[in-house]
């Protein structure tokens, strides 16, 4: 049975998230159940831009690297991150993205554990982590070990450099326990590396307390900052002066405008910058950020885990599809739905205005952020994937699959 519109609106009544909804320009007759791949338009957003363009560029030119503090936008947003992430701010450094941020924190993890010849991480991780190791591993002449999830722990043995690991999973929603995943890598002699593209801004993360070394994460996902977003990274103090990322350029340079001949590092997280900040999508994750301003991420992960439920056991009550069942213990934003035409399903599901997205081969994914999403959106939702199937529309032709689609 599906759970009744009557009842969902007594959730949303008595959520304390409910306003948070207002601080984002959703379009109306959508039900949007991707925020946690792309985040939506936070409503301040489009004038903090406007402003930055006209006013920052067009008028301040060149001047604004310093009158309008473009030159710090790195480190003031990574401060601003940092709380989302249990981190102390000076950890914390916006730029570049996920990939480029995993190579270089990976390659200063290495070099801070020069006899061992081995990264592990675990074999069902998103692609450009896995992608991005192998091509380090080739570079470094270390070996790249994929393991699954339960074979982690046996598999840290005294070769090991670097364990790296996503927090909450892309497609199970699984969480590792930060604070045991740590201690078991630092008993091994192994340094730790943490990717929160599915965490930061959907669960409670503890950077500091739980004893991580490295940690990436996603400015476009629950951060809301926009597509292609800067990502961010973190570095624990005690790695500030000794942790040397191979990519080096003139913005983690500790003297960048000295234009000296050879390379220095910055202090701290600071090092980890590359190139020129892109202003632009800096101001915009600044507002993506900023949605977050006095919410209490406890709440927003039990908001999320509810929705979850709710949306998995109405979904598990519809003819033709099979849900994963969430995990018992802790779990990330999101839900797996499976059908053998899954792509054609979520295709005739957008059509009706309720948008996922889906991973092949049969998996549709459905997002429930807690700053944006209502209870009301998991009865919309869940009627619009039972008449999809019920009328068996998905099998017309305008929901064949064609081209590209993410
Ligand atoms: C979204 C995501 C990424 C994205 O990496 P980009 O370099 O920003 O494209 C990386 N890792 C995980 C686990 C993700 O979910």
């Amino acid at each position: 049975m599906l759970p009744s519109p009557a009842q969902l609106a007594a959730l949303d009544a008595a959520d304390p998230l409910s306003a948070a909804r207002a601080r984002f320009r959703l379009p109306p007759g959508i039900v949007y159940l991707d925020g946690n791949s792309l985040g939506p338009l936070p409503a301040a957003l489009p004038d903090r831009l406007a402003q930055t363009v006209a006013s920052e560029w067009g008028d301040g030119l060149i001047r604004s690297w310093n009158d309008a503090g473009w030159i710090d936008l790195p480190v003031l947003l990574g401060a601003a991150i940092a709380p989302i992430v249990g981190a102390e701010p000076a950890s914390v450094v916006a730029c570049d993205s996920v990939s480029l941020n995993l190579f270089k924190l990976a390659s200063a993890a290495l070099a801070l554990r020069p006899g061992r010849r081995t990264i592990l991480m675990e074999a069902s991780d998103f692609p450009t982590d896995a992608y991005v190791m192998q091509g380090l591993a080739q570079l470094a002449g270390v070996t790249l070990k994929r393991v699954e999830r339960a074979d982690l722990a046996a598999a840290l043995d005294g070769d090991v450099a670097l364990l790296l690991l996503t927090h909450a999973h892309y497609v199970t929603s699984q969480v590792h326990d930060m604070e045991v995943m740590s201690a078991t890598a630092h008993k091994a002699g192994a340094l730790t590396l943490w990717d929160l593209s599915h965490s930061a801004g959907a669960l409670v993360v503890n950077l500091d307390a739980d004893g991580a070394d490295f940690a990436v994460g996603c400015g476009y996902k629950f951060l809301n900052g926009g597509p292609g977003a800067p990502a961010f990274a973190y570095m624990a103090r005690r790695h500030w002066d000794t942790a040397q990322p191979a990519l080096t350029g003139w913005m983690g340079h500790a003297a960048p405008f000295d234009f000296a001949a050879d390379y220095a590092p910055a202090s701290g997280a600071r090092r980890l910058l590359t190139g020129t900040p892109p202003i632009l999508a800096m101001r915009a994750l600044e507002a993506g950020v900023a949605t977050f301003d006095g919410i209490d991420l406890a709440a927003a992960e039990s908001k999320s885990r509810q929705l979850v439920h709710l949306f998995a056991a109405g979904a598990a009550t519809l003819p033709g599809v099979t849900v994963d069942a969430p995990p018992a213990v802790r779990h990330g934003a999101h839900v797996i739905i499976r059908h053998p035409e899954a792509r054609r399903v979520m295709t005739a599901l957008i059509a009706r205005g309720v948008i996922g997205d889906m991973r092949p081969p049969d998996a549709m994914r459905f997002g429930f952020p807690a700053l944006t999403t209502r209870f009301a959106d998991i009865g919309l939702a869940l009627e619009a994937v039972q008449a999809v199937l019920t009328s068996g529309e998905w099998r017309e032709e305008r929901f064949a699959p064609k081209g590209m689609v993410s």
